[in-house]
């Protein structure tokens, strides 16, 4: 027999994994990787360390229609558990039927998660995800509805495992004295949609966009984001990793309609103004409306107010930027404006998403750990 398992690399998909292996099934792990979280590395660390083959996929659009309408809501924060679990699962079940799988495995523990790991909400995932009985959860089979395999005599569900709850010591124990794992992966800070630091910027854009895109998502760790109005808001650059990212943001066929102000004849901050009052990535005779002309101002006076004045005011002829509108550009000269100060900065994340190097992943961000009744 063959399993797919959802594998992060956290404690719960390692003992999913050697649990079903022990058993004689040949298990591939697969790893997730969304807008806001990657853990490929983790996972693929730990999968060779127990000898699993690894594949990672990468939700691509398909993820930002779901995070913008949710069918079961969000969680504490933006953290669209339910949906996004079932959109892993579907993918599982994708690569159940490509390769060939008999059931799909996840490490998922009842009671361990307050978003998605209710029981009832298990239920709802596995049917939302439409794997139905070819869905097990070996570390919670015993306190679960019986699958198709147990059904079956497949799988031995007096083999199967009855952890629930949140504790993490016995679970640890397990994995140490059942299969000789040494270094237990830390529990993970799980996908930046459930940090409070992030939050408000991704609140932001969805109350602003109805159907935010990539590009979208990959502009909210960048810099300090402003809002102008409804239609328009400004990356400001933070560090100097961040001129290149919004060099990168703004090179982007993919792009949402921006310009980009970039210092010309000082050192300082560049910034990114996003609106659909921009030009089209492929215009080459741009139009500056009036309204455009007043964003790109007070852009230009925010990345002033972001830059160190002793350097932009070196210059004799006063900072001068270089305007990157559509396929063209032009000297932009910029001007201080007090009445910029007035604009609050949507959050600044403590952390952008990065790749974990330990941890669980796919996954709440909770503490993982369960009691075995
Ligand atoms: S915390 Fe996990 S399940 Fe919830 S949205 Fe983030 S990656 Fe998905």
């Amino acid at each position: 027999m063959k399993a797919i398992v959802l594998f992060s690399g956290g404690l719960d998909s390692i003992l999913a994994a050697c649990l079903l292996k022990k058993e004689g099934i040949e298990v591939v792990g697969l790893n997730m990787i969304t807008p806001f979280h990657d853990c490929s590395q983790a996972a693929q660390k730990r999968a060779d360390e127990i000898g699993i083959e690894l594949v990672v996929r990468t939700f691509g659009e398909e993820y930002m229609q779901m995070l913008a309408h949710p069918k079961w809501g969000y969680g504490s924060n933006v953290n669209p558990c339910i949906d996004c679990r079932t959109l892993m699962l579907r993918v599982a079940k994708e690569l159940m039927e490509e390769i060939g799988a008999d059931f799909v495995a996840t490490g998922e523990i009842a009671g361990q998660r307050p978003n998605s790991q209710k029981i009832h909400q298990l239920t709802l995932i596995t049917r939302e995800s439409g794997l139905g009985g070819k869905l097990l959860r070996p570390l919670s089979a015993r306190v679960l509805p019986k699958t198709e395999m147990e059904i079956e005599g497949t799988i031995d569900r007096e083999h199967m495992r009855a952890f629930s709850g949140r504790g993490r010591v016995k679970l640890a124990g397990y994995a140490r004295q059942e299969f000789g794992v040494k270094s237990i992966p830390q529990p993970s800070s799980g996908c930046v949609l459930c940090e409070n630091s992030f939050a408000p910027r991704v609140r932001d854009m969805l109350k602003h966009k109805e159907q935010p895109t990539l590009w979208d998502a990959q502009a909210l760790p960048c810099g300090r984001r402003l809002r102008l109005d409804e239609n328009a808001y400004v990356v400001v650059a933070r560090r100097a990793e961040d001129c290149d990212r919004l060099d990168e943001l703004f090179a982007s066929p993919k792009r949402s309609r921006c310009v980009l102000i970039f210092p010309k004849n000082y050192n300082g901050a560049s910034a990114l103004l996003v609106t659909d009052e921009a030009p089209d990535f492929d215009d080459e005779t741009p139009t500056m409306t009036e309204q455009l002309e007043r964003y790109v101002e007070t852009a230009g006076a925010l990345a002033l107010r972001f830059s160190n004045p002793a350097r932009y005011n070196a210059s004799p002829e006063g900072p001068v930027a270089t305007l990157f509108w559509g396929k063209t550009s032009r000297p932009l000269a910029l001007h201080e404006d007090p009445a910029v100060e007035s604009i609050p900065i949507i959050a600044e994340p403590n952390r952008p998403p990065k790749k974990e190097n330990a941890s669980e992943s796919n996954s709440e961000s909770e503490s993982e750990g369960a009691t075995e009744s």
